[in-house]
């Protein structure tokens, strides 16, 4: 009969055997004494004509230092673990590719070392695999937001546009949202402020698209909620139960973005602009539906803002005529194609030329000339409207020093010139007014810049950078006034000087009572506030004298003067040099 202790040890050399771990004995060389299957089978593909009988040495070449190693872990003053055990994980080229062993070494006693070897190929390739998912989410991530990037929107744009081409009758959206007013958050308030802002549109827009909204695959709802980069958000509704859904989720999206944002102390407004894109409308790339959905957002923008516009062929053959127009002006500005028009400003009472607008217009090679209206939005879009509206300035007021050397007081005593929001927004227009100004000898007050009546009332940018041109002297003239979204009760918050009331006013005057009565009232208004009054667009006689009746200081229009380039309109003011009669019989017979 076998003892207990015979019994263990036996269970003990089977377990050795058969432990799926690789398990040996070693002197302090490395010289093995006892080695199991699994440290046999791991092993050979290292052993030089399948030797094994030093451990070292079959390692050497994956360890070449865990002799010197093993020999400080043996001394008896230089342990290098505390627990007297080593772990290396080594890489093994062998039959069957890469693989990754793990060793570890036992002090068992002074002359004994056990060691223990394991395959830890799987393990390390699955944290290999954890790592590299890791950073493959954070690049189709956005930092900030966390919500999906660019990369993540345009493959879901592909993906939905591919399934369109399979399926007729599959319907997707694509949504670019972009921020009223952010960065005028962004200046006003710091860039804290407007981090925040964007991550609170980000949570608005994920909580308004309802699973609801689009149709579920594989039990998912698909719609995807990212970010583009600065202020630009897009929503992909791919499966749309019907296209009409579209205009409802926007319009659900654009309310929920419009609430005020309560950040910290602040409490703000900042709302959105969206561009849509229909599947029914595009069999293009993902690319170039993004486009789309920009040229749509940038219509919403142009309407006012805090509305969306679907994307339509309309749109995209005016993108292509705005893409000519663009590289034409280029070349207009190298090949100086532009010029300037002068139109008289007539006192009303007399008809005396009093001041002059500058008006730009451009000789296009082929088109001929080119009216303003053509060409200035795509200026202010693409930048071109700085050096420009520094031409227009500078040519003009050059033109007013000319006419004052060669009229005197027959001279127009101001030069008018129009000034767009994007020149505005740039931090040297005032030194350009300067300049203009001192290099022809030019008090300030004979230069007038109109500005329309929706810049007037705009962003802190606008409203500093009008001060600092008032601080000059300069005179600020409200343009088009009427036809923006200010009313009379807020012409006081103004810094203007003039009031310009738009030609839609002054051409139903004679017909329409409301528009009289509206006249009136604006001529009183800006007259209790120091400021004169322009009648834009007055094209007949009864026109000037019913203006004139009412009180309106001056009068432009075709009746006085066409807008003429600098020599013609030389001739028209040496012309008019001394003449001061002819006026009051047209205001008598009219009247
Ligand atoms: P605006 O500043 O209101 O200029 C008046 C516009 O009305 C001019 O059109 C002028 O030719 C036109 N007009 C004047 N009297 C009459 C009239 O009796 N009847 C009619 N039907 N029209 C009249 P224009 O020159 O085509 O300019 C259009 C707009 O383009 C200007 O409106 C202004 O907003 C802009 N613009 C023109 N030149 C410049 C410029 O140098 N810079 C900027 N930023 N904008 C400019
Ligand atoms: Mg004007
Ligand atoms: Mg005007």
């Amino acid at each position: 009969m076998r003892t207990d202790n015979s019994t263990t040890h036996e269970a003990l050399i089977r377990f050795l055997y058969q432990a799926p771990i690789g398990l040996l004995q070693t002197t302090p060389d490395g010289e093995i004494t006892m080695i199991n299957p699994m440290s046999a089978q791991l092993l050979m593909p290292l052993a030089a004509d399948g030797d094994l009988t030093n451990l070292f040495d079959v390692l050497d070449p994956i360890a070449p230092d865990l002799r010197r190693t093993a020999a400080t872990f043996m001394g008896p003053d230089g342990m290098i673990c505390d627990d007297r055990r080593l772990t290396l994980p080594a890489r093994v080229c062998g039959g069957g590719g890469a693989r990754t062993l793990s060793l570890s070494l036992l002090k068992l006693d002074s002359m004994t070392l056990m060691a223990s070897l394991s395959d830890v190929t799987h393990a390390v390739q699955q944290e290999q695999q954890r790592i590299a998912t890791r950073v493959r989410d954070a690049a189709r991530t956005d930092a900030l937001t966390a919500l999906p990037n660019r990369t993540v929107v345009v493959e879901r744009i592909a993906v939905a546009i591919d399934r369109a081409r399979a399926d007729p009758d599959y319907q997707f959206a694509v949504m670019l949202i972009n921020c009223d007013r952010f960065n005028h958050v962004n200046v006003t308030h710091g860039t804290g402020v407007g981090d925040e802002l964007l991550k609170m549109m980000a949570g608005r827009i994920n909580s308004s698209i309802r699973s609801g909204d689009a149709l579920a695959l594989n039990g998912q709802p698909h719609h995807t909620t990212g970010r583009l980069g600065g202020d630009e958000f897009v929503v992909v509704l791919e499966s749309l139960r019907q296209a009409e859904d579209v205009h409802v989720v926007a319009q659900r999206l654009l309310d929920a973005l419009a609430k005020p944002y309560g950040i910290g102390a602040h409490q703000l407004h900042a709302g959105a602009s969206m561009g849509v894109v229909l599947r029914a409308q595009t069999d293009d790339d993902a690319e170039l539906v993004l486009q789309f959905a920009g040229i749509a957002m940038r219509d919403a923008k142009r309407a006012g803002g805090a509305r969306y516009s679907v994307f339509d062929l309309a749109m995209k053959e005016r993108a292509q005529r705005r893409g000519t127009v663009e590289s034409d002006l280029r070349r207009a500005l190298e090949e100086r194609q532009l010029y300037v028009v002068y139109q008289p400003i007539v006192r009303l009472p007399d008809q005396r030329c009093v001041s002059v607008e500058a008006l730009v217009r451009w000789r296009h090679p082929t088109r001929g000339v080119v009216p303003p209206i053509e060409f200035i939005e795509v200026a202010e879009d693409t930048g071109l409207i700085g050096p420009i509206g520094d031409f227009v300035l500078q040519e003009s007021a050059r033109q007013l020093a000319r006419w004052q050397s060669a009229l005197g007081t027959d001279a127009p005593q101001t030069m008018s010139v129009n000034v767009s929001r994007a020149q505005l927004a740039e931090a040297d227009l005032v030194s350009r007014v300067h300049h203009a100004l001192t290099v022809n000898r030019l008090q300030p007050r004979m230069l007038q810049l109109e500005i329309t009546e929706s810049l007037a009332a705009q962003d802190d940018v606008i409203k500093t950078r009008l001060s600092e041109l008032k601080a000059l002297g300069v005179l600020i003239a409200l343009d088009d006034f009427g036809t923006g979204y200010s009313s009379l009760a807020c012409l006081h918050q103004m810094p203007v000087d003039v009031v310009k009331i738009d030609r839609s006013f002054v051409s139903q005057a004679e017909t329409s009572p409301h528009h009289v009565v509206l006249i009136e009232a604006t001529v009183r208004v800006a007259q209790s506030l120091g400021m004169s009054t322009v009648a834009e667009g007055i094209e007949t006689a009864g026109q000037a004298a019913l203006l004139a009746r009412l009180a309106c200081d001056k009068g432009q229009g075709y009746l006085f003067g066409r807008p003429l380039p600098a020599d013609e309109a030389t001739a028209w003011l040496l012309a008019r040099c001394g003449l001061d009669a002819p006026p009051a019989r047209a205001l008598s017979r009219a009247g």
